[in-house]
């Protein structure tokens, strides 16, 4: 016998936890149905733009707890690798509701997410290996030989997305530039400016961020190097990045120094491309995608999680009112409807961030006298400010 849910939700990252807590708030229940065996958190932190924050207080009451956890950064500076000048420094005023710009632990933003659900919500280990149609529902096959049907499936895991291949979206392409990311401790304070500071130039892209008084997040995007092994072995990887990385201060250099290559987490990029986005189903019937399962996007302008954030509200607001409308026989329609209404909102939000991060992203790592001249004299204002102006977004509350 198959058990019967409400609604589903594939995948217990940041989309998925914080699609289940708007549901929650609105008196929503859902199963999350996570493939690890405990909450994931690759990628250590995370930048967290006004946008998300406008998300993640819509929520309810953790925006204050996740705040108190980290430093508020009050600039975003620029230099270039190659001069090793400042091209830009832009502040970010702290005393305005746009002003908040924090680097979130990873960890902590689930935690804190999960904290909040009723117990039960996630139901770990449960990796979805197939779907169907069935009467109206959708069958879930798990890996463990478990069925369950869903009256609602929303699909947020990620950029492999099993929920995305089933609407048919395409695989997500290869942005052809890795990241590397990592973090220092200094357990009597690092003494660094609570800045975003990001350095540009020689094929390279570097990014160092004050998370709170003791933890320094920092994160290198660069060409895929012809060399494999270099990816493969941490020491070599670290060693790459001291002989890769231009003219930055003595003091930002260190932090590679003091960093323990076995904390180097390396990730390809990928990035859905724009056009599968305009053309593609965000949702079909009663099956939608959030997060990286819908958008998954280069890293540049520091958005996907933050965009992630703004889906679940979206999401859960267009849900809960379709799930809670009367008649009882029409509530397939109703959440046939809502669902496209949800993909209406979010697909043009979407397919702007991609391409702006993909665009910044190309720019920021151009090589080259000419083109580093351009990207450091002539566009270094441009963008700094794209952060902010992608940011200034507001996703509404939930009711
Ligand atoms: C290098 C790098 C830096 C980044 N920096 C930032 C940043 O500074 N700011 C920002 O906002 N974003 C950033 N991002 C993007 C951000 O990490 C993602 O957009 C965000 O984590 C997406 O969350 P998600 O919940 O959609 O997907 P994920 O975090 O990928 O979560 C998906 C979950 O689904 C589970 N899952 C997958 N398949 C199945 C299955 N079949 N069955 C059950 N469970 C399944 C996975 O185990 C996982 O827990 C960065 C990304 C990278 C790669």
């Amino acid at each position: 016998m198959e058990a019967v849910e409400g609604v589903v939700i594939v995948g217990g990252g940041i989309a998925g936890l914080a699609t289940a807590l708007g549901l929650h708030r609105l008196g929503i229940r859902s199963l999350v149905l996570e493939s690890a065996e405990s909450l994931r958190t690759t990628g250590y932190f995370i930048g967290t733009w006004p946008n998300a924050w406008k998300a993640i207080d819509a929520l309810g009451g953790i925006g204050q707890i996740l705040r108190a956890k980290h430093t508020q950064l009050t600039s975003i500076m620029t230099a270039s690798l190659t001069s090793g000048d400042i091209t830009a420094d832009m502040p970010v005023n702290p005393t305005e509701s746009e002003g908040d710009l924090y680097v979130v632990n990873r960890k902590t933003l689930l935690e804190t997410l999960e904290n909040e659900l009723p117990k039960g919500t996630i139901k770990y280990s449960s990796k979805v290996v197939q779907i169907q149609d069935s009467d109206g529902f959708k069958s879930l096959h798990l890996a463990d030989g478990t069925i369950l049907k869903a009256k609602v499936l929303i699909g947020c895991d990620g950029v492999n997305s099993i929920v995305a291949k089933y609407l048919g979206l395409s695989e997500a392409s290869s942005a052809g530039r890795p990241v590397v990311r990592s973090f220092v401790e200094f357990k009597n304070g690092h003494g660094l400016e609570p800045k975003l500071m990001l350095f540009f130039g020689k094929g390279v892209k570097f990014g160092v961020i004050p998370c709170d008084d003791h933890f320094i997040y920092w994160f290198y995007s660069f060409r895929l190097p012809q060399d494999k092994e270099i990816v493969e072995d941490r020491l070599k990887l670290k060693q790459h990045i001291m002989n890769t990385l231009g003219k930055v201060p003595d003091k930002i250099r260190s932090l590679i120094e003091e960093t323990d290559a076995k904390n180097l987490e390396y990730a390809p990029i990928r990035f859905r491309h724009p056009w599968n986005l305009l053309w593609g189903n965000i949702s079909k019937q009663n099956v939608c995608v959030a997060g990286d399962a819908f958008h998954p996007m280069t890293p540049d302008l520091a958005q996907g999680g933050c965009l992630a954030l703004e889906d679940s509200i979206v999401l859960a607001r267009v849900l809960a009112a379709a799930l809670r409308g009367e008649p009882r026989e029409d509530e397939q329609q109703r959440i046939q409807k809502g669902l496209e209404n949800y993909s209406k909102e979010r697909r043009w939000r979407s397919i702007d961030l991609v391409w702006s991060a993909y665009i910044s992203g190309s720019i920021h790592i151009w090589d080259g006298a000419v083109l580093n001249f351009i990207r450091d004299r002539v566009l270094a204002k441009f963008l700094a400010g794209l952060f902010l102006k992608k940011a200034a977004f507001d996703c509404g509350k939930l009711t």
